[in-house]
């Protein structure tokens, strides 16, 4: 990997596996939403991101903010845009982060479908690679100002997660917290079970 890139983009990269224009949009918009809620340390703050976007763009909120869906501080509401609200639940502030419109132009747009059919040569593949690093390193070094806007919003941040009973399925015997049970007959079941006799 580039050395040149700074080290909490480099994690992000080792964690998403690959780098691309779509982890350094959410690198760059991560990051903005920390500085927009004033803080140096995610710690600090007890963040929650609502993420508008499943796609590469999300993993650097998991990396650069520590909210990681296994933390419940990740929330997918797709909305198909490169748009993040990061809240904060300690001062109950939020942000909305979002990617200003861009356009690869026509050609180059063409050359990574052609790169995503395998239908290119060496040489278009290294003018696909070089274009992509370019695209790459402008998105990290252009101003907050040409890549991204930040709005101050008014958000409802999901609850805290919460502990639960963990009943078993009397199906099954498999345990599932209470709030995923449903009663089949009158019985406890999981989710799988209720819908085996639905079906
Ligand atoms: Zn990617
Ligand atoms: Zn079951």
């Amino acid at each position: 990997m580039d050395i040149q890139y700074p080290a909490d983009f480099q994690k992000v990269v080792a964690f998403h596996g690959h780098v691309c224009p779509g982890v350094a949009i959410g690198y760059r918009l991560a990051k903005a939403a920390l500085a927009a809620l004033g803080y140096d340390n995610p710690e600090e703050g007890d963040l929650v991101t609502i993420a508008e976007s499943d796609r590469c763009t999300v993993d650097p909120f998991q990396i650069v903010l520590g909210c990681t869906l296994g933390k419940g501080k990740l929330y997918i509401n797709n909305t198909g845009k490169q748009a993040f609200t990061v809240g904060c639940r300690k001062s109950g502030r939020a942000v909305r982060v979002i990617q200003l419109p861009y356009n690869y132009t026509p050609e180059n747009d063409a050359l990574t479908r052609k790169v995503l059919a395998g239908m290119v040569s060496d040489a278009e593949y290294r003018r696909y690679r070089a274009e992509r690093e370019a695209r790459i390193r402008e998105i990290l070094t252009v101003p907050d100002a040409e890549l991204l806007k930040v709005e101050y919003v008014e958000a409802q941040l999901p609850d805290k997660e919460m502990i639960y009973n963990s009943p078993c399925c009397e199906f099954c015997g498999e345990q599932v917290m209470e709030p995923w049970t449903r009663l089949r007959e009158g019985k406890i079941a999981c989710i799988r079970c209720a819908i085996a006799v639905v079906r």
